[in-house]
């Protein structure tokens, strides 16, 4: 087998390795293929790329944001000359078929390229005064030194949400991908180096979440962490980081319904269906998890489902005619498989799947069946997130007990609703607890202009994407100008009308 190519951390504009670092390696889930060997970075190389960043800062600050979004222009080209090399290095590292590897690094050029345009907005507001000879307004600026610590479901796109976001508004970042996605993260990086970002203001540490993601969190130069994961680790990060009161912006996990109800195009919503839940593998946030079933077209929605599954091609991520590639690690598939066996036990219904497909070529890598369990509300396979693709189909009378069964989930991301009634869709977008609601569409498929986030345990607040990533990567400033030329005291003086 061919020797795993390798790659250094990316510190100050310079790609290198410490002598003697220790390495890890990343490997293709389909067949064990190696796609690199990396720099497992530790405390001090976190503290070297932080105090880049932070020397590069004041410069970049400085560069006037059209400048900036010039330089995103050329990352945004970087990526489309190179789409379907970096496409296929996504597949192969992360098990995407490789429509959606092309997608990722699609959704990284859309929303590079939008980011540059708000390098000409960066919008501020002006209000009136209460006094005379007064000029009142807002200005953006930046906050400092940025980290983005990313997952590896979307290992080119979200970290570009994050890192053109926080460079477009003046700020620095230390970008920490997922170890499972290191080499797209390398990936990543080349394009904004090829498009001349100045050192430092872009640095790159790979390394375990444990002790580099730590020392990012914990280092008293970084004012901001963008952190996309899971609950547990963003919890940690929420905590660790409030101490020294850094700011902390967290995307978590969803569990995310389809309702679908008795006057639904069913054919329609069996593309949909089939698209949420199984593509990527279900490794989503926004996948669709739970199937919330009118019971007049229950048995023949499952009818159709299954059927459509006798026959869903998974395989080799490279392959044009496979709809499913592995799952994304060997972690992956044994908490996957974990919750099959959960659902067994606690009395779920298999209709499809529900197990590791093996022989030939699915011996080499890490594939699962396509799942389908009909199951109750309040069980664990129907509230949990899983991140595969395990479908929980639940049985409801009405959309008022749909509309509840979608809601008694601890999450809060992507939701949908599959009705041919106006009225009903339009109360779906008031009733259903979520930060995004699809009509008519399957609960994935975001557009990067629009804001990207949910509510309850998905997250603390915040948006990405759109033009409310902005938001998250500056600070406002209130600026007073008065030029009266005396002391004018607001809410003291009186002003003649
Ligand atoms: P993890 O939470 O395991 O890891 C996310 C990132 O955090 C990785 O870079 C990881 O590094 C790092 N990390 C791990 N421990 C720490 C720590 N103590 N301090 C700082 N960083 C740390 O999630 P996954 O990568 O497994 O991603 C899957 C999860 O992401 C799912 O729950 C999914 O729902 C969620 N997600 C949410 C999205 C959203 O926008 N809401 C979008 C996409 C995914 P390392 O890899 O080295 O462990």
């Amino acid at each position: 087998m061919a020797e795993a190519p390798e790659f250094g951390l990316f510190v100050d504009g310079r790609w290198s390795a410490p002598p003697g670092a220790r390495r890890f390696e990343t490997r293709n889930p389909a067949n064990g293929e190696s796609m690199g060997s990396f720099v497992s970075g530790t405390p001090e190389d976190v503290r070297a790329a932080v105090g880049a960043a932070a020397k590069a800062f004041p410069a970049w600050r400085d560069t006037p944001a059209p400048k900036r979004g010039e330089i995103l222009l050329r990352v945004a080209a970087e990526y489309r000359a190179r789409k379907e090399e970096i496409g296929r290095i996504v597949s192969r590292e992360m098990g995407k078929v490789l429509s959606e590897g092309r997608g990722d690094v699609q959704e990284a050029i859309d929303f590079v390229e939008y980011m540059a345009g708000e390098g000409r907005r960066l919008a501020g507001e002006t209000v009136p005064s209460e006094l005379r000879s007064k000029f009142c307004l807002t200005v953006r600026q930046p906050k400092g030194v940025v980290a983005c610590i990313t997952p590896w479901n979307f290992p080119t796109a979200i970290p570009n949400w994050k890192i053109a976001a926080a460079l477009i508004c003046g700020n620095t970042v230390v970008f920490k991908p997922a170890s499972n996605t290191a080499r797209c993260a390398v990936e990543v990086v080349k394009a904004y180096e090829a498009a001349g970002v100045p050192p430092g203001v872009l640095n790159l540490v790979t390394g375990p979440g444990g002790s580099v993601g730590n020392a990012l969190v914990d280092d008293p130069r970084v004012r901001s962490i963008s952190f996309t994961g899971g609950v547990e680790t963003g919890r940690e990060v929420y905590v660790r980081g409030a101490k020294r009161l850094a700011m902390v912006h967290l995307e978590l996990g969803g569990k995310n319904p389809v309702l679908l109800m008795e006057d639904a195009d069913l054919t329609l919503a069996l593309d949909g269906v089939l698209f949420g839940a199984f593509g990527t593998s279900g490794q989503r946030c926004t996948a669709t998890s739970r199937l919330i079933l009118h019971e007049a077209v229950y048995d023949r929605f499952l009818d159709l489902l299954l059927k459509r599954l006798e026959r869903f091609p998974v395989g080799d991520p490279l392959d044009p005619k496979v709809e499913m590639g592995p799952v994304a690690s060997a972690d992956q598939e044994q908490k996957i498989l974990e919750y099959i066996r959960i659902g067994r036990s606690e009395g779920a219904t298999l209709r499809t799947g529900g197990e590791k497909l093996t022989g030939g070529a699915f011996d080499r890598g890490y594939f699962i069946a396509p799942t389908v369990f009909e199951t109750r509300p309040g069980s664990r396979l129907a509230t949990e997130e899983i991140f595969g693709p395990v479908l929980s189909v639940l049985k409801v009378r009405d959309y008022e007990e749909g509309v509840r069964v979608a809601n008694e989930v601890p999450y809060g991301l992507s939701s949908s609703i599959y009705t041919r009634d106006v009225n009903r869709a339009f109360r779906a977008i008031q009733d259903l607890e979520a930060g995004i609601t699809y009509v008519n569409a399957p609960t994935i498929g975001a557009e990067v202009q629009l804001p990207f986030g949910g509510i309850k345990n998905t997250g603390n607040g915040g948006r990405e994407a759109g033009s409310a990533a902005i938001e998250e990567f500056t600070e406002i400033k209130t600026v007073f100008v008065d030029f009266s030329s005396k002391l004018q005291k607001a809410q003291i003086d009186p002003v003649a009308p």
